[in-house]
């Protein structure tokens, strides 16, 4: 991993380097931002340059060859300790207090093999069953760890993932570790819930936001990363609404295919006469096909739809246009409804995706806002 794999984030990594250069590395960071957007691996790689025997470019680039490095990006460094919500031990040994010693062999593995998928991916949100929850042992044993004389040369991290998952116990026992700020160690907490982490220790934190991703910069990443054509890309991006993580779970589903039902309900249902059956066809159809979930994306399609109508009918130019590959069918139906009144439909598409996390059946989300495109494209009340 380098600073360059890192998508976006160039104000955050500036900081950082900056730190670097300067020799202004602070005691304890807290990376806050939404989820998705990079947080754990800017905590990576800031201690891994950190720890890099052969530091290049401003002394803030890894040399990715050392043995630093190596152990670094395989998440084994000595100097770096990781932080994070484990599952409670079931077996009865009490003659340890480390957080590991009382899980099974299986859940042991099962850890192994998530830190094994975060080292390939910094991204990769470890998925570890039953582990809410940070507690005190884990701050112990890391404790435990700082307080051993350092084997490895370098500055050493302990790097705290999604640090509001951490019991009242453990932040408190951490808030102790905060107190007695040591030249060598540096503490990094990441979190999507600021909200969720005690004032006592946000105020003892240097405190990064980090920002959302453009859409930009997931598409390119999600073309470099996952050679996912680019309008396809672009599609995925609009949804993600700024987080990378999002953007690859949305790249599981397909997504072109969901919104050639979108238009195909569409067309449907703006039939001039005799809608109703085909209408209902498709959208029994859907429902009986998909999930809550996907409900919820091809609204999401649908709205994303009309707003390109929308742009395209006002400015005639596809470049804004999210649904790029799509730009000649957009066309043709803005020049079929010059005179809509698209703020009424987009404002429908979008209470409409509020109500499908209230739990309304679909079809009744579904049909009100297909009469109501009805009413605003056609001017028919039925
Ligand atoms: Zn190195």
């Amino acid at each position: 991993m380098s600073w360059s794999s890192i998508i976006g984030q160039h104000r955050v990594k500036n900081i950082l380097r900056r730190a670097i250069t300067e020799n202004k590395v602070a005691h304890a960071y807290l990376f806050w931002g939404m989820e998705g957007i990079g947080k754990d691996a800017l905590a990576l790689i800031f201690a891994k340059t950190l720890n890099c025997e052969r530091r290049k470019a401003d002394e803030t680039e890894p040399c990715n060859v050392c043995r630093n490095c190596l152990q670094a990006d395989k998440l084994e460094h000595p100097n770096i300790r990781l932080v994070f919500s484990l599952p409670t031990g079931k077996s009865a040994d009490t003659r340890d207090d480390s957080p590991l010693a009382k899980l099974s062999d299986a859940q042991i593995e099962e850890i192994q093999e998530q830190l094994r998928l975060k080292s390939e991916n910094p991204y990769y949100n470890l998925a570890i069953n039953n582990a809410r929850q940070i507690r005190i042992s884990s701050i112990r044993d890391v404790k435990r760890g700082v307080s051993m004389s350092q084997s490895q040369a370098g500055h050493r991290f302990i790097i705290v993932f999604e640090a509001d998952e951490m019991t009242t116990e453990a932040a408190n026992a951490f808030l102790k570790t905060l107190e007695e700020p040591s030249q060598k160690i540096t503490l990094i907490l990441t979190t999507s819930r600021r909200d969720a982490i005690p004032q006592t220790i946000l105020s003892r934190c240097q405190q990064v936001y980090c920002d959302p991703l453009s859409d930009e910069e997931l598409s390119k990443a999600l073309f470099r990363l996952s050679g996912m054509p680019e309008d396809e890309a672009r599609l995925i991006a609009a949804f993600a609404q700024g987080s990378y993580t999002r953007a690859i779970e949305f790249s599981d589903e397909d997504m072109k295919r969901l919104r050639e039902d979108v238009v195909e309900l569409l067309r449907a249902a703006l039939r001039r006469t005799r809608y109703r059956m085909g209408m209902m066809h498709i959208i029994e159809r859907f429902i009986a096909e998909h999930d809550k979930k996907q409900f919820a994306y091809m609204l999401g399609l649908l709205l994303l739809w009309l707003r390109d109508v929308y742009v395209y009918s006002c400015t005639n130019d596809v470049l804004p246009v999210i649904n790029r590959d799509q730009s000649e069918t957009i066309a043709k139906f803005a020049a079929a409804f010059p005179n809509a009144d698209y703020a009424t439909v987009i404002r429908a598409s979008e209470e409409a995706i509020g109500l499908v996390h209230k739990n309304i059946h679909p079809p009744l989300i579904l049909i009100p806002l297909l009469l109501t495109c009805r009413r605003v494209f056609l001017g028919v009340e039925d």
